[in-house]
């Protein structure tokens, strides 16, 4: 058996969450429950923004209904990329996927997105924007990272279990600063500093 009743899988979009989240319910017999799908379906938020495009949850309910899964049920697996909105005390784990950002950028080009939302989700990634959120709410202790890159969905998974199961938390976190060139950052800095196309 898994060992947990209820665990997170987190990171920037693009990373693998819904893929590994999906393949790690499968493989435990669990259930993949992903959160926006969730906020949407159970109408868990205060309002649309159509500025942004997006629904302005309700982490309140958010957190009170993940909180009643949690406690329900057994393997549930919940995939994010905002979990610092959830319960610190319902969730036993938290893994945060990270991929190498010029990995990234490809994944999330191919979604259609704008170079300014590719850059801006890039640019968390290498800044650790997701991990730096899950260990605030978290604690060190509840919070351990995945490198994905190169990794096939089940490898991530093995390495995935193999990490929670041993309670271990990596010795230093992944920092995509000190791996690419000064250049990209810059490149994604010039995208973000364009002026919005009218
Ligand atoms: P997220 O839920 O974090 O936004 P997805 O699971 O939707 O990410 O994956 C984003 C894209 O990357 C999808 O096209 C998916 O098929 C692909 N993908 C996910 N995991 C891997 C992997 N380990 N290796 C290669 N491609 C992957
Ligand atoms: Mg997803």
């Amino acid at each position: 058996m898994s060992g947990f009743k209820c665990l997170v899988v987190a990171g920037t979009p693009g990373v693998g969450k819904s893929t590994v989240s999906r393949l790690l319910a499968e493989r435990i017999g669990g259930t993949y429950v992903d959160l926006s799908e969730l906020v949407v379906r159970e109408g868990l938020y205060n309002y649309y923004d159509p500025e942004t495009n997006s629904y302005v949850i309700s982490e309140e309910r958010v957190s009170a209904r993940v909180r009643e899964l949690c406690e329900s049920g057994r393997g549930i697996v919940i995939s994010t990329h905002y979990p610092e909105v959830l319960d610190s005390e319902a969730v036993d784990v938290v893994v945060v996927l990270r991929l190498d950002p010029r990995e990234l950028i490809a994944r999330l080009r191919s979604r259609g997105w704008s170079d300014k939302k590719v850059a801006e989700n890039v640019m968390a990634e290498v800044l650790s924007v997701v991990l730096s959120n899950a260990v605030a709410r978290f604690g060190t202790g509840k919070v351990v990272e995945v490198d994905v890159t190169g990794k096939t969905p089940d490898e991530v998974v093995d390495e995935l279990l193999h990490k929670v199961r041993g309670g271990a938390t990596p010795a230093g976190y992944i920092d995509w600063l000190g791996v690419v060139e000064p250049g990209f950052i810059e490149e994604l800095e010039r995208v973000l500093e364009r002026e919005p196309e009218a």
